[in-house]
């Protein structure tokens, strides 16, 4: 067993390699260093801790807010053949016996408990007891008080390390620097966690905004383009998700919605379906979320701006979790980002807590106003340099940009001169020059800026607004409702000591409809869909979402490189040696067209490894002196058994030969030679 875990990773996970960010970390909590990761979703969390507990003598606890992921994860691990449980108000009595055997038995390497558990008197007494080497933490940002995820039951999790007194692994996929700060205080104490922060590209993504301009039909279309593949519309409001759902279910999709204000089955059975089928679209406000953890999402769309830039990197990467290409798309208007801005204000948060938010949707307008590749936009917010990313809608089509300093002075000086008191429409009225009731009245035709922006209509200013406040020159006054004021970044434009490009291409309504995406050329197409379609039929007999057969990105590399036997197979990314023993067959009869030679368990078992190739040499060799040297003696063999157990001790001489279980001397004596010159040249 290697000290990396790489032995691990490919035999039970079928992974050939760490992604990015994970073997570091797998490495320190091995170790068992105190470790805080920082890793986007979909970056791989779950292996950084659940490697290191097969790592680890003992079992190790596994914190994780949602019952559902829970057992999500619980039922992939024993997929993977690994000993896991959950403690959970939601088990069966024999689940829960099940755990306490295997506790007992000291054979549990990983035990998932909810964080109410913490709450129970005798829960420490039992970790303690139950010999517990480490403690994973997932959705650390729950001990956050500020998040929206906190969970009181989080704030015990200290006093747990302390009692247990072991090492303690805390994943999150959430960045602010506030909110690592009070993670690290309130899990860690004065123990000073070694923390990983990086990785946050998620190339397989594709990024793309586009300016409401009608909303619904730019959900419909986007959906349209991906007819049959699961994905996710987010909402601001919970209306929202029912009409659109409503109107995704008229077009012939299979959607529904989902939202907080929905009973609790209501909304466990819309997770349990969304988890199980293929291709439903679910239409949801952010209550959908934490507890998704489905790989194969295929795209994410906001109907509606969300409310900051680590909210947006949150929400479109639970698509394409499985690594597989997924697509993004986010719709904003000058609405919404009133909107996000009246919630900060009117929130119950301290003011330095409501200026920081204020900046995250700074962070989030920049990017959506953004004039070059939006990766390199979003990774640098993060602190990541990146190339011109070639995967977003910006690196596709450059935009369109236009000095607009000139029109920003005009609109400020229309907002200054009538008092900061107006919103857009009545300052667009003033520069426009359109004498309206309340123009008048208010005497405001006779200002100097009364009709003195032609150059554009009322909606080429709307859109002028928009960047203003996308670029946080003007925010709404939280005192006096809908009222625009300048801000100070704003008056060196004003002062004409600074100017500033906006695009020219948002300005008009434009519509073009997106491309449909094909996961893999057009050629392997048909056979993608027949390995879906064994994988439905399989998921659907064992009463288990697709995925945790296997997953989409695993069935794309199948597909395109159409291994032609179990060993090839095996070296497919994903395929571990559990699921290779259970389905590798039946996939390999969808790729091969006709059913693959039988092959002995015994060698199954070494299938993609180098044992695999011993093994066969070893029987080719014995096959040919079954009868001797001379095709005249007595017939011999050995079983596949002895055979594997060969092939994976390698003995280097005749006497450890000769202990391997089935050997005896009779056969060392006719194999031995051959198979020891095998076992030489392989090295
Ligand atoms: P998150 O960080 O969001 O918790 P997960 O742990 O759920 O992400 O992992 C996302 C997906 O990536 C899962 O399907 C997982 O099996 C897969 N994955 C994790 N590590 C690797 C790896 N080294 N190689 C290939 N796939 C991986
Ligand atoms: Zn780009």
């Amino acid at each position: 067993m290697t000290q990396d875990g790489t032995d691990l990773l490919s035999q039970v996970f079928g992974f050939d390699t760490f992604r990015p960010g994970q073997a570091e970390i797998v490495r320190a909590v091995a170790s068992g260093q105190d470790v805080l990761a920082i890793m986007p979703t979909g970056g791989g969390k779950s292996l950084c801790f659940q490697l290191p507990a097969l790592m680890r003598d003992g079992v190790t606890v596994v914190i994780s807010p949602l019952i559902a992921l829970m057992r999500d994860q619980v039922r992939g691990l024993k997929e993977l053949g690994v000993e896991a449980g959950a403690l959970t108000s939601g088990n069966t009595e024999e689940e829960t016996n099940a755990v306490w055997q295997g506790l007992h038995a000291g054979s549990l390497k990983l035990l998932y408990i909810a964080p109410e558990r913490l709450a129970s008197s005798g829960t420490e007494r039992m970790l303690r007891d139950a010999g517990v080497g480490l403690i994973a933490v997932d959705e650390a940002h729950c001990v956050s008080q500020w998040g929206h995820d906190f969970r009181p039951d989080y704030l015990r999790i200290g006093a747990l390390r302390r009692a247990l007194d072991v090492p303690l692994a805390a994943f999150t996929a959430t960045a602010d620097a506030e909110t690592r700060a009070e993670i690290i205080v309130r899990l860690f104490g004065e123990a000073d966690p070694q923390v990983f922060l990086r990785g946050f590209d998620r190339p397989n993504l594709s990024l793309a905004f586009e300016v409401k301009n009608q909303p619904r039909r730019q959900i419909l279309d986007f959906a349209a383009a991906r007819k049959g593949q699961s994905g996710i519309v987010y909402c601001g409001t919970r209306a929202k998700t029912e009409t659109i759902a409503a109107a995704l279910r008229e077009e012939g999709h299979s959607a529904c919605h989902y939202h907080g204000g929905m009973e609790a089955d209501d909304r466990r059975h819309v997770e349990g379906r969304f988890a199980q089928e293929d291709g439903l679209i679910v239409v949801a406000t952010v209550a959908f979320g934490m507890g998704v953890d489905k790989p194969d999402i295929r795209w994410v769309a906001h109907a509606d701006l969300p409310k900051s830039i680590e909210a947006y990197y949150q929400e479109i990467g639970r698509a394409g979790r499985d690594g597989a290409p997924a697509d993004t798309l986010t719709l904003y208007g000058a609405d919404d980002i009133r909107f996000r801005r009246q919630q900060i204000d009117e929130g119950l948060a301290p003011p330095e807590r409501r200026s920081a938010d204020h900046g995250r949707l700074n962070a989030l307008l920049g990017l959506a106003e953004a004039l070059g590749c939006r990766r390199q936009v979003l990774l640098g917010y993060f602190g990541e340099a990146a190339e011109p990313c070639g995967n977003c809608d910006l690196c596709d089509a450059p935009p369109e940009v236009f000095d607009a300093s000139t029109a920003v002075q005009k609109a400020l000086s229309a907002m200054l001169r009538t008092g900061e008191s107006f919103g857009a429409g009545h300052l667009i009225d003033i520069l426009t020059g359109r004498a309206t009731d309340k123009v008048r009245q208010r005497g405001h035709d006779s200002l100097p800026t009364f009709g003195v922006g032609t150059e554009f209509d009322a909606k080429g200013w709307q859109a002028v607004f928009r960047q203003m406040s996308a670029h946080d020159l003007m925010r709404p006054d939280p005192d006096r409702h809908g009222a625009l004021r300048m801000t100070e970044a704003a008056r060196p434009i004003l002062r004409g000591e600074a100017g500033i490009s906006f695009r020219k291409d948002t300005m008009a309504a434009t519509r073009h409809r997106p491309e449909a995406r094909a996961l893999v050329a057009e050629e392997d197409a048909p056979l993608l869909a027949a390995l879906k379609a064994k994988r439905r039929a399989l998921a659907e007999e064992a009463r288990v979402p697709a995925y945790v057969i296997f997953t989409d990105r695993t069935l794309i590399e199948m597909a395109e490189t159409r291994p032609q036997t179990l060993d090839a197979l095996a070296r497919v990314s994903g395929v571990g040696a559990k699921k290779l023993d259970r389905y590798g067959a039946a996939f390999l009869e969808i790729i091969t067209g006709d059913a693959p030679d039988a092959v002995h368990p015994a060698r199954r078992k070494l299938a993609g490894r180098a044992a695999g190739d011993l093994f066969d040499r070893l029987l080719a060799v014995q096959q040919d002196l079954s009868r001797g040297e001379d095709g005249t003696g007595k017939y011999l063999s050995c079983t596949h058994s002895t055979l594997k157990q060969i092939a994976e001790r390698r003995p280097s001489c005749k006497d450890s030969l000769e202990r391997i279980t089935g050997m005896g001397a009779q056969k060392v004596d006719r194999f031995g030679d051959a198979f020891l010159d095998v076992l030489r040249d392989a090295g």
